[in-house]
């Protein structure tokens, strides 16, 4: 047997096996196999990527002119058309920062942006649930990397006192909301833990709370006043926004340093203006979008009552609530059964989250409505009692 047929054979037995599901999605429904299903496994947050009204709208006011669905080319050559200025240029003022800088993708972003700033003069802390994007970006740096344990602070200080002086740089990196525990980091001792050293820079992966948190839906760092305190603050525009690609908040130096080092910026066709002109428009409502924001907590404080007790130390703080069933078959056979009763959840499994801690990835929505979310509390109360 060659190696891909027998690794994919250790994978089914495993239950880590992976295929490419075939759906379709209708506003908050995902249909599969001829079955309608409550959608809890998008990350369409705030519930606007099927949202008619929205997209009429955008389409009524499109500029042909500007409308070009491929940009042909990088930024760095002609594919940085204006509307990548006005983006950025909103994107600032926004935050009230120097500037933006936007990227294809969280991907691109996470993956491209610590290579280029850092050296084999620098130390990266990251945490140990980071996305796997960062751990890629890390994987390309140059830099020595310690993950330490995940949201253990102890740790983190100790790890920077004992090097803080024997690098120029320490960069520590995180996620403001965890995108499989749906747990915080605590900014606050973060921004403290700075505040103590003068070469220490924080990078915030803002990706799931991007939309959600704050008054103006930019993030958790604007939820506790600490935007300006954020050296690289990262959000994307695939989740809450209902868009693509990602972007960074930063200085005007730090900005042209990535334009000019980082290689997922420079090497790689610029965004479409078409999806730029939308990610704008939805920009520009997103700081209007309170009530969703707080419908969305309302609904997930619910779910979160019934599963953080089941789920042992991972505390959900966010509209992003596990269900940590353990072992891989297991999980799959509670998504088989929730899918009968007509809630679209998904196994997530090894490599994603760690060995033993399989799970369901309840990701709510502020388009469902009170009753479905009901119904779904109901569900997860009957399915855990008979386990
Ligand atoms: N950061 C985090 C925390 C994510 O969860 C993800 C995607 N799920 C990304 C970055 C990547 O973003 P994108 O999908 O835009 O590549």
């Amino acid at each position: 047997m060659n190696s891909f047929s027998s690794q994919l054979q250790q994978l089914s037995l495993q239950g880590n096996l992976r295929h490419l599901p075939e759906m379709e999605s209708h506003g908050t429904y995902a249909i599969r196999n001829g079955r309608k299903m409550l959608n809890l496994s998008s990350n369409d947050y705030l519930g606007l990527a099927d949202d008619i009204a929205l997209k009429e709208e955008f389409l009524q006011n499109l500029n042909l002119q500007e409308c070009r669905f491929s940009s042909t080319s990088s930024r760095l050559l002609t594919g940085n058309f204006p509307i990548y200025a006005r983006l950025e240029k909103r994107l600032a003022e926004l935050y009230g920062a120097e500037s933006a800088l936007v990227f294809n993708s969280g991907y691109h972003t996470n993956s491209g942006i610590l290579p280029a700033v850092t050296d084999n003069r620098s130390l990266i802390l990251a945490d140990k649930l980071v996305h796997a994007s960062i751990v890629d970006g890390i994987g390309l740096c140059k830099a020595r990397c310690i993950r330490f344990r995940h949201n253990n602070y102890e740790q983190l200080e100790r790890l920077v006192a004992e090097s803080a002086s024997q690098y120029d740089k320490i960069f520590i990196v995180t996620e403001s909301i965890f995108s499989m525990d749906g747990d915080e980091s605590d900014l606050q001792r973060l921004v403290e833990l700075k505040r103590k050293y003068d070469n220490i820079f924080l990078y915030l992966d803002e990706a799931h709370a991007f939309g959600v948190r704050g008054v103006q839906g930019l993030g958790c760092a604007e939820e506790q006043g600490l935007i300006g305190e954020i050296d690289f603050l990262v959000g994307t525009f695939g989740k809450a926004a209902a868009s693509v690609g990602a972007f960074v908040i930063c200085t005007e130096e730090i900005k042209q340093y990535l334009v000019n080092k980082m290689r997922t910026l420079i090497f790689t066709t610029a965004l479409p203006p078409i999806n730029l002109a939308w990610t704008l428009f939805i920009v520009n409502k997103l700081c209007r979008m309170q009530s969703r924001r707080e419908h969305l907590e309302t609904i997930s404080r619910k779910v979160r009552d019934v599963l953080n007790p089941l789920n042992g130390s991972i505390l959900s703080n966010s509209h992003i609530i596990p269900y940590v069933l353990g072992d891989s078959e297991r999980a799959i056979h509670t998504a088989e059964q929730l899918q009968r009763e007509g809630f679209y959840l998904l196994p997530v499994r090894p490599p994603t989250v760690p060995q033993g801690t399989s799970r369901l990835r309840i990701s709510l929505n502020a388009g469902c409505t009170d009753t479905e979310v009901e119904n779904l509390v109901r569900a997860l109360q009957n399915c855990s009692s008979k386990l």
